[in-house]
Protein backbone atom coordinates (compact mmCIF):
# COMPACT_ATOMS: atom_id res chain seq x y z
CA UNK A 1 0.00 0.00 0.00
CA UNK A 2 0.98 3.48 -0.61
CA UNK A 3 2.02 5.92 1.45
CA UNK A 4 -0.58 8.71 1.04
CA UNK A 5 0.73 11.93 -0.07
CA UNK A 6 -1.60 14.75 -0.74
CA UNK A 7 -3.29 15.41 -4.20
CA UNK A 8 -1.91 17.94 -6.82
CA UNK A 9 -4.78 18.36 -8.36
CA UNK A 10 -7.52 20.99 -7.04
CA UNK A 11 -10.97 20.20 -7.31
CA UNK A 12 -12.39 20.78 -10.65
CA UNK A 13 -15.16 22.87 -11.10
CA UNK A 14 -18.52 22.33 -9.29
CA UNK A 15 -20.65 19.63 -9.86
CA UNK A 16 -24.09 18.31 -8.70
CA UNK A 17 -25.17 15.53 -7.16
CA UNK A 18 -27.99 13.46 -8.03
CA UNK A 19 -31.27 15.58 -7.67
CA UNK A 20 -33.07 12.18 -5.63
CA UNK A 21 -30.18 12.51 -3.60
CA UNK A 22 -32.04 15.41 -1.91
CA UNK A 23 -34.16 15.42 1.27
CA UNK A 24 -37.46 16.20 0.09
CA UNK A 25 -37.54 18.35 -2.81
CA UNK A 26 -35.45 17.28 -6.21
CA UNK A 27 -35.22 20.52 -7.32
CA UNK A 28 -34.81 23.14 -4.69
CA UNK A 29 -32.79 20.65 -2.76
CA UNK A 30 -30.19 20.47 -5.69
CA UNK A 31 -26.61 20.37 -3.72
CA UNK A 32 -23.12 20.80 -5.29
CA UNK A 33 -20.88 17.86 -4.75
CA UNK A 34 -18.69 18.46 -2.17
CA UNK A 35 -15.04 19.01 -2.80
CA UNK A 36 -12.57 15.61 -2.60
CA UNK A 37 -9.22 16.96 -1.70
CA UNK A 38 -10.00 19.46 0.80
CA UNK A 39 -12.51 19.67 4.21
CA UNK A 40 -15.91 20.86 2.56
CA UNK A 41 -16.70 24.38 3.87
CA UNK A 42 -19.89 23.74 5.28
CA UNK A 43 -21.93 20.42 5.99
CA UNK A 44 -24.18 17.65 4.09
CA UNK A 45 -27.13 16.23 4.68
CA UNK A 46 -26.64 12.46 6.12
CA UNK A 47 -28.69 10.74 2.95
CA UNK A 48 -26.55 12.62 0.66
CA UNK A 49 -23.25 12.55 2.41
CA UNK A 50 -24.13 8.22 2.16
CA UNK A 51 -25.12 7.87 -1.29
CA UNK A 52 -21.75 9.76 -2.44
CA UNK A 53 -19.76 7.59 0.21
CA UNK A 54 -21.56 3.97 -0.50
CA UNK A 55 -21.42 5.07 -4.80
CA UNK A 56 -17.64 5.00 -4.37
CA UNK A 57 -17.38 2.15 -2.66
CA UNK A 58 -18.98 0.16 -5.23
CA UNK A 59 -16.09 -0.18 -7.10
CA UNK A 60 -14.00 -1.97 -4.43
CA UNK A 61 -13.76 -5.51 -5.32
CA UNK A 62 -15.90 -8.40 -4.38
CA UNK A 63 -14.15 -9.58 -1.19
CA UNK A 64 -15.33 -13.00 -2.13
CA UNK A 65 -13.50 -13.75 -4.77
CA UNK A 66 -10.49 -12.36 -3.95
CA UNK A 67 -7.98 -15.14 -3.30
CA UNK A 68 -5.36 -13.13 -2.48
CA UNK A 69 -6.17 -12.50 1.16
CA UNK A 70 -6.18 -14.75 4.31
CA UNK A 71 -8.20 -12.12 6.05
CA UNK A 72 -11.95 -13.85 6.99
CA UNK A 73 -14.93 -11.97 4.51
CA UNK A 74 -17.85 -13.57 5.64
CA UNK A 75 -19.19 -14.21 9.12
CA UNK A 76 -23.11 -14.85 9.80
CA UNK A 77 -25.52 -12.06 10.88
CA UNK A 78 -25.34 -12.71 14.91
CA UNK A 79 -21.44 -11.78 14.50
CA UNK A 80 -22.15 -8.49 12.59
CA UNK A 81 -25.09 -7.60 15.59
CA UNK A 82 -22.40 -8.17 18.43
CA UNK A 83 -20.05 -6.09 16.46
CA UNK A 84 -22.21 -3.25 16.03
CA UNK A 85 -23.37 -3.43 19.39
CA UNK A 86 -19.59 -2.98 20.76
CA UNK A 87 -18.83 -0.27 17.94
CA UNK A 88 -18.51 2.62 21.11
CA UNK A 89 -16.48 -0.02 23.50
CA UNK A 90 -12.50 1.35 23.48
CA UNK A 91 -10.59 -2.11 24.16
CA UNK A 92 -7.91 -0.16 26.28
CA UNK A 93 -10.67 1.06 28.58
CA UNK A 94 -11.28 -2.04 30.99
CA UNK A 95 -12.56 -0.22 33.52
CA UNK A 96 -15.35 1.23 31.44
CA UNK A 97 -15.62 -2.57 30.00
CA UNK A 98 -14.66 -4.90 32.36
CA UNK A 99 -16.79 -7.28 30.65
CA UNK A 100 -15.36 -7.05 27.62
CA UNK A 101 -11.80 -7.21 29.11
CA UNK A 102 -12.68 -10.35 30.52
CA UNK A 103 -13.85 -12.13 27.14
CA UNK A 104 -10.56 -10.99 25.88
CA UNK A 105 -9.30 -13.25 29.25
CA UNK A 106 -11.03 -15.62 28.72
CA UNK A 107 -10.09 -15.95 24.43
CA UNK A 108 -6.62 -15.83 25.83
CA UNK A 109 -7.41 -18.67 28.45
CA UNK A 110 -8.74 -21.23 25.52
CA UNK A 111 -5.71 -20.20 23.51
CA UNK A 112 -3.70 -21.75 25.61
CA UNK A 113 -5.24 -24.58 26.37
CA UNK A 114 -5.83 -24.69 22.52
CA UNK A 115 -1.55 -24.60 21.93
CA UNK A 116 -1.15 -26.84 24.96
CA UNK A 117 0.71 -24.49 27.45
CA UNK A 118 1.83 -26.73 29.76
CA UNK A 119 0.16 -24.58 32.54
CA UNK A 120 -2.68 -22.74 31.34
CA UNK A 121 -3.02 -20.34 34.15
CA UNK A 122 0.61 -19.60 34.16
CA UNK A 123 0.61 -18.51 30.43
CA UNK A 124 -0.01 -14.72 29.50
CA UNK A 125 -0.84 -13.05 26.38
CA UNK A 126 -2.80 -10.58 25.06
CA UNK A 127 -5.07 -9.49 21.92
CA UNK A 128 -3.50 -6.91 19.12
CA UNK A 129 -4.96 -5.59 15.98
CA UNK A 130 -3.90 -8.45 14.08
CA UNK A 131 -0.38 -10.28 14.08
CA UNK A 132 2.05 -7.96 12.45
CA UNK A 133 1.45 -5.94 16.04
CA UNK A 134 1.52 -9.49 17.99
CA UNK A 135 4.96 -10.23 16.05
CA UNK A 136 6.11 -6.94 17.22
CA UNK A 137 5.07 -7.55 20.59
CA UNK A 138 6.99 -11.59 20.62
CA UNK A 139 10.04 -9.55 19.10
CA UNK A 140 10.61 -7.54 21.49
CA UNK A 141 10.30 -9.83 24.00
CA UNK A 142 12.76 -11.92 22.86
CA UNK A 143 14.76 -8.87 22.32
CA UNK A 144 14.64 -7.25 26.05
CA UNK A 145 14.80 -10.98 27.16
CA UNK A 146 18.23 -11.57 24.89
CA UNK A 147 19.84 -8.04 26.56
CA UNK A 148 18.89 -9.03 30.16
CA UNK A 149 20.96 -12.52 29.71
CA UNK A 150 23.49 -10.42 27.88
CA UNK A 151 23.62 -7.37 29.66
CA UNK A 152 26.94 -6.97 30.30
CA UNK A 153 27.88 -6.48 26.32
CA UNK A 154 24.64 -4.51 25.36
CA UNK A 155 24.55 -1.94 23.85
CA UNK A 156 27.21 -2.65 21.96
CA UNK A 157 26.84 -6.13 20.83
CA UNK A 158 24.49 -5.81 18.06
CA UNK A 159 21.17 -8.13 18.27
CA UNK A 160 19.72 -10.90 15.55
CA UNK A 161 17.24 -12.71 14.52
CA UNK A 162 17.25 -16.00 12.82
CA UNK A 163 14.28 -17.00 10.08
CA UNK A 164 13.56 -17.91 6.78
CA UNK A 165 13.55 -15.84 3.61
CA UNK A 166 9.92 -16.39 3.39
CA UNK A 167 8.79 -14.81 6.60
CA UNK A 168 5.77 -11.99 6.60
CA UNK A 169 6.69 -8.82 5.98
CA UNK A 170 5.86 -8.03 9.83
CA UNK A 171 9.40 -9.33 10.65
CA UNK A 172 11.26 -7.07 7.96
CA UNK A 173 9.38 -4.01 9.38
CA UNK A 174 10.53 -5.98 12.99
CA UNK A 175 14.14 -5.35 12.23
CA UNK A 176 14.48 -2.58 10.86
CA UNK A 177 11.82 -0.83 13.52
CA UNK A 178 13.52 -1.85 16.37
CA UNK A 179 17.23 -2.14 15.33
CA UNK A 180 17.61 -6.10 14.70
CA UNK A 181 19.92 -8.03 12.15
CA UNK A 182 17.62 -9.93 9.95
CA UNK A 183 19.56 -13.70 9.56
CA UNK A 184 17.48 -15.25 6.87
CA UNK A 185 17.80 -18.86 5.53
CA UNK A 186 17.35 -18.97 1.45
CA UNK A 187 15.10 -20.92 -0.27
CA UNK A 188 16.89 -24.03 -2.19
CA UNK A 189 15.87 -26.10 -5.01
CA UNK A 190 12.35 -27.36 -3.93
CA UNK A 191 12.51 -26.43 -0.12
CA UNK A 192 10.37 -23.18 -0.25
CA UNK A 193 10.79 -22.33 3.98
CA UNK A 194 13.20 -22.57 6.30
CA UNK A 195 15.73 -25.21 6.94
CA UNK A 196 15.99 -26.25 10.41
CA UNK A 197 20.11 -26.80 10.31
CA UNK A 198 20.76 -23.59 8.11
CA UNK A 199 18.83 -22.08 11.06
CA UNK A 200 21.02 -23.88 13.50
CA UNK A 201 24.03 -22.35 11.69
CA UNK A 202 23.06 -18.73 11.53
CA UNK A 203 22.29 -18.40 15.57
CA UNK A 204 25.47 -17.57 17.42
CA UNK A 205 25.35 -15.73 21.26
CA UNK A 206 23.94 -12.62 19.57
CA UNK A 207 20.56 -14.44 18.40
CA UNK A 208 17.61 -13.02 20.14
CA UNK A 209 15.44 -16.32 18.95
CA UNK A 210 14.38 -17.99 15.31
CA UNK A 211 10.82 -17.69 13.83
CA UNK A 212 9.02 -20.88 12.26
CA UNK A 213 6.17 -20.24 10.17
CA UNK A 214 3.23 -22.16 10.72
CA UNK A 215 2.57 -21.56 7.97
CA UNK A 216 4.14 -19.66 5.17
CA UNK A 217 2.25 -17.16 3.24
CA UNK A 218 4.13 -18.08 0.07
CA UNK A 219 2.99 -21.05 -0.94
CA UNK A 220 0.91 -22.45 2.31
CA UNK A 221 3.35 -24.67 3.69
CA UNK A 222 4.35 -25.49 7.40
CA UNK A 223 7.39 -25.06 8.56
CA UNK A 224 9.44 -28.15 10.58
CA UNK A 225 8.67 -26.35 13.75
CA UNK A 226 9.50 -29.91 16.21
CA UNK A 227 12.65 -30.19 13.70
CA UNK A 228 13.75 -26.83 13.89
CA UNK A 229 13.49 -27.16 18.35
CA UNK A 230 15.46 -30.77 17.79
CA UNK A 231 18.39 -28.43 15.53
CA UNK A 232 18.68 -25.83 18.12
CA UNK A 233 18.67 -28.40 21.43
CA UNK A 234 21.61 -29.64 19.39
CA UNK A 235 23.00 -26.56 18.85
CA UNK A 236 22.99 -25.53 22.55
CA UNK A 237 24.12 -29.35 23.65
CA UNK A 238 27.23 -28.33 21.64
CA UNK A 239 27.75 -24.84 22.04
CA UNK A 240 25.70 -23.59 25.32
CA UNK A 241 23.57 -21.62 23.21
CA UNK A 242 20.15 -21.93 24.11
CA UNK A 243 17.78 -20.08 21.37
CA UNK A 244 14.29 -19.46 21.59
CA UNK A 245 11.60 -19.97 18.96
CA UNK A 246 8.39 -17.97 18.74
CA UNK A 247 5.83 -19.65 16.27
CA UNK A 248 4.47 -17.16 13.74
CA UNK A 249 1.01 -19.11 13.74
CA UNK A 250 -0.96 -16.01 12.14
CA UNK A 251 -2.44 -18.66 10.17
CA UNK A 252 -1.63 -22.30 10.64
CA UNK A 253 -2.16 -22.06 14.62
CA UNK A 254 -6.04 -21.57 13.78
CA UNK A 255 -5.43 -24.98 11.28
CA UNK A 256 -3.32 -27.25 13.18
CA UNK A 257 -4.77 -27.80 16.44
CA UNK A 258 -8.30 -28.65 14.96
CA UNK A 259 -6.94 -30.69 11.61
CA UNK A 260 -3.63 -31.93 12.17
CA UNK A 261 -4.20 -32.81 15.66
CA UNK A 262 -0.81 -35.11 15.86
CA UNK A 263 1.84 -32.77 14.57
CA UNK A 264 3.84 -31.14 17.56
CA UNK A 265 4.29 -27.49 17.02
CA UNK A 266 2.77 -25.61 19.61
CA UNK A 267 3.80 -25.53 23.86
CA UNK A 268 4.12 -29.17 23.99
CA UNK A 269 8.07 -28.40 22.86
CA UNK A 270 9.89 -26.78 25.59
CA UNK A 271 11.85 -24.53 23.67
CA UNK A 272 8.70 -22.63 22.28
CA UNK A 273 8.30 -19.73 23.92
CA UNK A 274 5.86 -17.78 22.32
CA UNK A 275 3.08 -17.90 19.61
CA UNK A 276 0.70 -15.73 17.54
CA UNK A 277 -2.42 -16.23 15.75
CA UNK A 278 -4.56 -13.51 13.34
CA UNK A 279 -8.12 -13.75 14.86
CA UNK A 280 -8.82 -12.05 11.44
CA UNK A 281 -7.50 -15.11 9.20
CA UNK A 282 -8.23 -18.40 10.44
CA UNK A 283 -9.71 -17.40 13.64
CA UNK A 284 -12.62 -16.45 11.40
CA UNK A 285 -13.49 -13.18 12.59
CA UNK A 286 -13.59 -9.76 10.39
CA UNK A 287 -10.29 -8.07 10.90
CA UNK A 288 -8.82 -7.17 12.83
CA UNK A 289 -7.76 -8.78 15.67
CA UNK A 290 -4.86 -11.00 16.38
CA UNK A 291 -3.47 -12.62 19.83
CA UNK A 292 -0.31 -12.79 21.33
CA UNK A 293 0.65 -15.14 24.11
CA UNK A 294 3.86 -16.63 26.19
CA UNK A 295 4.52 -19.67 27.71
CA UNK A 296 5.01 -18.54 30.91
CA UNK A 297 5.55 -14.80 32.80
CA UNK A 298 9.24 -15.16 32.60
CA UNK A 299 9.19 -15.41 28.86
CA UNK A 300 7.61 -11.76 29.02
CA UNK A 301 9.50 -9.66 30.82
CA UNK A 302 7.66 -7.53 33.38
CA UNK A 303 9.61 -3.58 32.19
CA UNK A 304 7.23 -4.05 29.01
CA UNK A 305 3.66 -4.19 30.84
CA UNK A 306 2.40 -0.93 31.24
CA UNK A 307 -0.01 0.02 33.77
CA UNK A 308 -1.72 3.28 33.41
CA UNK A 309 -4.55 4.96 35.88
CA UNK A 310 -5.49 7.82 33.93
CA UNK A 311 -8.98 5.66 33.11
CA UNK A 312 -9.27 4.81 36.31
CA UNK A 313 -8.40 1.23 37.00
CA UNK A 314 -4.64 0.10 37.10
CA UNK A 315 -4.96 -3.00 34.53
CA UNK A 316 -1.57 -3.88 32.87
CA UNK A 317 -1.29 -3.80 28.56
CA UNK A 318 0.99 -5.26 26.30
CA UNK A 319 0.42 -3.24 22.68
CA UNK A 320 1.83 -0.94 20.75
CA UNK A 321 -1.34 1.19 20.58
CA UNK A 322 -3.54 2.78 23.33
CA UNK A 323 -7.05 2.79 21.62
CA UNK A 324 -8.59 0.17 19.90
CA UNK A 325 -11.89 -0.96 19.03
CA UNK A 326 -13.59 -3.87 21.24
CA UNK A 327 -15.41 -5.20 18.59
CA UNK A 328 -13.29 -8.03 17.12
CA UNK A 329 -12.39 -9.21 20.45
CA UNK A 330 -16.01 -9.62 21.07
CA UNK A 331 -16.63 -11.22 18.01
CA UNK A 332 -13.46 -13.92 18.75
CA UNK A 333 -14.93 -14.68 22.11
CA UNK A 334 -18.50 -15.37 20.13
CA UNK A 335 -17.05 -17.58 17.38
CA UNK A 336 -15.01 -19.61 20.23
CA UNK A 337 -18.35 -20.58 21.84
CA UNK A 338 -20.33 -20.47 18.76
CA UNK A 339 -17.98 -23.37 17.14
CA UNK A 340 -16.19 -25.05 19.48
CA UNK A 341 -13.87 -27.07 18.92
CA UNK A 342 -15.77 -29.54 16.95
CA UNK A 343 -17.57 -26.84 15.02
CA UNK A 344 -13.49 -25.62 13.79
CA UNK A 345 -12.59 -29.07 13.03
CA UNK A 346 -15.59 -28.68 10.31
CA UNK A 347 -15.03 -25.62 9.01
CA UNK A 348 -11.23 -25.72 8.80
CA UNK A 349 -11.38 -29.41 7.43
CA UNK A 350 -13.95 -28.20 4.88
CA UNK A 351 -11.79 -25.71 3.52
CA UNK A 352 -8.94 -28.03 3.14
CA UNK A 353 -10.86 -30.07 1.30
CA UNK A 354 -11.92 -27.10 -1.04
CA UNK A 355 -8.73 -26.53 -1.32
CA UNK A 356 -7.20 -30.10 -1.96
CA UNK A 357 -9.92 -30.57 -4.65
CA UNK A 358 -9.17 -26.90 -6.29
CA UNK A 359 -5.34 -27.91 -6.30
CA UNK A 360 -5.92 -31.39 -7.88
CA UNK A 361 -8.41 -29.92 -10.66
CA UNK A 362 -5.84 -26.93 -11.43
CA UNK A 363 -3.16 -29.60 -12.00
CA UNK A 364 -5.33 -31.50 -14.11
CA UNK A 365 -5.78 -29.11 -16.74
CA UNK A 366 -2.11 -30.03 -17.77
CA UNK A 367 -0.87 -26.47 -18.34
CA UNK A 368 0.20 -26.31 -14.63
CA UNK A 369 2.48 -27.89 -12.05
CA UNK A 370 1.71 -27.18 -7.93
CA UNK A 371 4.20 -26.40 -5.56
CA UNK A 372 2.15 -27.28 -2.65
CA UNK A 373 -1.08 -28.92 -2.93
CA UNK A 374 -3.24 -27.62 -0.24
CA UNK A 375 -2.95 -30.07 2.78
CA UNK A 376 -1.37 -28.16 5.06
CA UNK A 377 -2.57 -24.42 4.80
CA UNK A 378 -5.72 -24.11 2.75
CA UNK A 379 -3.67 -22.46 0.39
CA UNK A 380 -1.53 -23.43 -2.76
CA UNK A 381 1.15 -21.93 -5.25
CA UNK A 382 1.33 -23.36 -8.58
CA UNK A 383 3.12 -22.41 -11.70
CA UNK A 384 3.57 -23.11 -15.22
CA UNK A 385 4.92 -26.10 -16.11
CA UNK A 386 8.27 -26.07 -18.16
CA UNK A 387 6.87 -26.59 -21.95
CA UNK A 388 4.40 -23.70 -21.06
CA UNK A 389 5.88 -21.02 -22.88
CA UNK A 390 3.33 -18.75 -24.49
CA UNK A 391 1.81 -17.55 -21.75
CA UNK A 392 3.30 -17.00 -17.71
CA UNK A 393 1.74 -16.74 -14.36
CA UNK A 394 0.77 -12.51 -14.93
CA UNK A 395 -1.06 -13.36 -17.77
CA UNK A 396 -3.09 -15.61 -16.05
CA UNK A 397 -3.55 -13.41 -12.94
CA UNK A 398 -4.27 -10.63 -15.29
CA UNK A 399 -7.11 -12.40 -17.55
CA UNK A 400 -8.69 -13.75 -14.20
CA UNK A 401 -8.92 -10.24 -13.22
CA UNK A 402 -11.63 -9.92 -16.37
CA UNK A 403 -13.40 -11.95 -14.54
CA UNK A 404 -13.70 -10.65 -11.15
CA UNK A 405 -10.49 -13.26 -9.71
CA UNK A 406 -8.37 -11.86 -7.59
CA UNK A 407 -5.45 -14.50 -8.33
CA UNK A 408 -2.00 -12.99 -7.09
CA UNK A 409 1.09 -13.76 -8.98
CA UNK A 410 4.54 -12.90 -7.52
CA UNK A 411 8.32 -13.91 -7.87
CA UNK A 412 9.86 -16.22 -5.30
CA UNK A 413 12.85 -14.42 -3.10
CA UNK A 414 16.77 -16.02 -2.92
CA UNK A 415 17.61 -18.27 -4.24
CA UNK A 416 14.33 -18.97 -5.97
CA UNK A 417 14.01 -15.85 -8.02
CA UNK A 418 13.60 -17.64 -11.24
CA UNK A 419 10.30 -19.11 -9.72
CA UNK A 420 7.17 -17.13 -10.23
CA UNK A 421 3.54 -18.71 -8.96
CA UNK A 422 0.03 -18.09 -8.78
CA UNK A 423 -1.27 -18.95 -5.16
CA UNK A 424 -4.68 -19.44 -4.07
CA UNK A 425 -5.66 -18.92 -0.54
CA UNK A 426 -8.92 -20.86 0.43
CA UNK A 427 -11.44 -19.50 3.12
CA UNK A 428 -13.99 -19.97 5.07
CA UNK A 429 -17.35 -18.95 2.09
CA UNK A 430 -14.97 -19.78 -0.82
CA UNK A 431 -17.62 -23.09 -1.40
CA UNK A 432 -17.54 -25.85 -3.52
CA UNK A 433 -19.64 -23.79 -5.88
CA UNK A 434 -16.97 -21.43 -6.40
CA UNK A 435 -14.31 -23.21 -6.98
CA UNK A 436 -16.01 -25.11 -9.78
CA UNK A 437 -16.94 -21.11 -11.11
CA UNK A 438 -13.38 -20.51 -10.86
CA UNK A 439 -11.97 -23.92 -12.55
CA UNK A 440 -14.39 -22.99 -15.42
CA UNK A 441 -12.95 -19.27 -15.86
CA UNK A 442 -9.42 -20.50 -15.76
CA UNK A 443 -10.65 -23.40 -18.17
CA UNK A 444 -12.07 -21.36 -20.43
CA UNK A 445 -8.99 -18.68 -21.12
CA UNK A 446 -6.56 -21.47 -21.99
CA UNK A 447 -6.86 -22.02 -25.56
CA UNK A 448 -6.22 -18.10 -25.54
CA UNK A 449 -3.26 -17.81 -23.73
CA UNK A 450 -1.71 -20.87 -25.52
CA UNK A 451 -2.44 -19.33 -28.92
CA UNK A 452 -0.03 -15.96 -27.57
CA UNK A 453 3.22 -15.80 -29.00
CA UNK A 454 4.64 -14.88 -25.72
CA UNK A 455 3.77 -13.52 -22.28
CA UNK A 456 2.21 -9.97 -22.67
CA UNK A 457 2.14 -8.73 -19.28
CA UNK A 458 4.44 -6.11 -18.90
CA UNK A 459 6.27 -5.54 -15.92
CA UNK A 460 4.38 -2.36 -14.24
CA UNK A 461 0.62 -4.87 -14.53
CA UNK A 462 3.13 -7.46 -12.75
CA UNK A 463 0.82 -7.84 -9.34
CA UNK A 464 2.97 -7.91 -6.13
CA UNK A 465 1.05 -7.41 -3.31
CA UNK A 466 0.66 -10.56 -1.82
CA UNK A 467 1.53 -10.49 1.53
CA UNK A 468 -1.77 -10.43 3.71
C1 LIG B 1 -0.77 -12.50 7.69
C2 LIG B 1 0.49 -12.84 8.32
C3 LIG B 1 1.11 -11.94 9.18
C4 LIG B 1 0.57 -10.56 9.43
O1 LIG B 1 -0.70 -10.66 10.01
P1 LIG B 1 -1.76 -9.47 10.10
O2 LIG B 1 -2.78 -10.08 10.98
O3 LIG B 1 -2.23 -9.24 8.70
O4 LIG B 1 -1.08 -8.29 10.69
C5 LIG B 1 2.27 -12.34 9.81
N1 LIG B 1 2.80 -13.55 9.59
C6 LIG B 1 2.24 -14.46 8.76
C7 LIG B 1 2.87 -15.79 8.58
C8 LIG B 1 1.06 -14.13 8.09
O5 LIG B 1 0.48 -15.03 7.28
Amino acid sequence: MPLHRGHEKPDEHPRSVNPFFGETNPVSDMVEAPPKHRLPDGPLPPTIAYELVHDELMLDGNSRLNLATFVTTWMEPQAGILMAECRDKNMIDKDEYPRTAELERRCVAMLADLWNAPDPAAAVGCSTTGSSEACMLAGMALKRRWAQRNADRYPGARPNLVMGINVQVCWDKFCNFWEVEPRLVPMEGDRFHLDPRAAAELCDENTIGVVGILGSTFDGSYEPIAELCAALDELQERTGLDVPVHVDGASGAMIAPFIDEDMVWDFRLPRVSSINTSGHKYGLVYPGVGWALWRSAAELPEELVFRVNYLGGDMPTFALNFSRPGAQVVAQYYTFLRLGREGYRAVQQTTRDVARGLAERISALGDFTLLTRGDQLPVFAFTTAPEVTSYDVFDVSRRMREHGWLLPAYTFPANREDLAVLRVVCRNGFTTDLSDLFVEDLSRLLPELRRQSHPLTRDKDRATSFHH
